[in-house]
């Protein structure tokens, strides 16, 4: 339910903050005071899978470093256009378990519904920037499918919205769709997977608060966010009022080389989550997307890093490092 306060003529500050993103890597690097040299290898890289980054995010780089965490997310790079052995365009086998579009159903007891294929930023180890959304993604007409596949398997018991980023929808059509999911009587939990309420911190909206308060299902939102510098303080009132709506909020980042792959890092990351009312939830080997095979930490190195973390960390703040398999039956532990 949209709050009467709410003007529905008015362009919501959120959607503002997405039309205003640097688009452009001269712009992002003339902005961050970088080196110039930056610039081919950013405009080859970026005619395959754009340059999108907000504002709200950029300002929390450091202007002059070309390795700052949050930059070597975003910014499109000549290795990107490099083949390796091993990376290819579905990594994960998501287009074999399609059910019906916009539905993937891999794993027991949850489904996991493509509500849109927009993204508020452009993450260059992002595994599914080869996923062919325009075939897969549903509209409201067919979520129809999606809606009667959910209907007809009792043993779903959690709906993951996923994209995408599915708070990339306006608030009205996410609460039509939490309204058609409420229907189905088995299901029980609603999951949000968004990058978003770090990404335009603004998108924490009322109405999104509303639709939260108001749904049977019990609400559980995973944001993604790989670093601390990515928590500033304008995402904590957000993330707050996410959690006073009834919603668990968990964290799921991707192992970054680079950017996340030190146990300060790391520390510093599952420290600054805590702070904010966020447990750390997964932590993902990365996913061998073509494009990314620059950001892969090797798998021993990996499990080094995450032993060291559970010396150094409760247990409660240590993420489970997994990895996706093709046709495996959830996420792998390593
Ligand atoms: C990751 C994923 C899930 C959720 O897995 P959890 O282990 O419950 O977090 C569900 N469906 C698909 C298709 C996924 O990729
Ligand atoms: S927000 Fe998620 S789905 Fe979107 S580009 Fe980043 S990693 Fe990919």
């Amino acid at each position: 339910m949209i709050p009467r306060s709410a003007n529905p003529c008015q362009t919501p500050s959120w959607r503002s903050a997405l039309g205003d993103a640097f688009v452009c890597p001269e712009a992002l690097i003339d902005y961050l005071e970088l080196d110039r040299s930056l610039l081919p290898g950013a405009r080859t890289a970026a005619a395959r899978f754009g340059l999108r980054v907000p504002r709200t995010y950029a300002a929390r780089m450091e202007k002059g470093n070309p390795r700052d965490p949050l930059l070597l997310q975003v910014l499109p790079m000549g290795a990107e256009l490099e083949h390796h052995p091993g990376f290819g365009t579905d990594p994960v086998g998501d287009l074999a378990a399609v059910t019906s579009p916009g539905l993937l159903h891999k794993y027991q007891g949850r489904a996991l519904l493509i509500a849109t294929g927009a993204c508020a930023v452009n993450c260059r180890y992002c595994f599914r920037r080869h996923f062919p959304y325009q075939d897969a993604a549903g509209g409201s007409q067919r979520w129809r499918g999606a809606l009667d596949y959910l209907r007809r398997e009792p043993g779903i018991r959690e709906i993951i919205l996923s994209g995408g980023d599915p708070l990339m929808m306006a608030d009205a059509r996410l609460a039509e769709l939490i309204r058609a999911l409420e229907t189905i009587p088995h299901l029980a939990r609603l999951r949000i997977h968004t990058r978003m309420p770090v990404i335009v911190p603004e998108r924490v909206t009322d109405g999104l608060l509303a639709s939260l308060k108001n749904t049977r299902l019990r609400p559980v939102i995973v944001i993604h966010c790989n670093h601390a510098n990515e928590l500033s303080g304008e995402v904590h009132r957000p993330l707050q009022r996410l959690r006073d709506a009834g919603g668990t909020l968990l964290n799921q980042s991707v192992l970054l080389k680079g950017i996340n792959d030190s146990p300060e890092a790391q520390i510093a990351l599952c420290e600054s989550l805590f702070e904010t009312g966020v447990l750390p939830y997964y932590l993902h080997l990365l996913d061998p997307v073509q494009g990314a095979a620059h950001f892969e930490v090797r798998r021993e190195d990996a499990i080094e890093l995450h032993q060291r973390l559970r010396r150094r960390l409760p247990g409660y703040l240590v993420p489970r490092l997994v990895q996706e398999l093709a046709g495996a039956p959830a996420k792998m532990p390593l």
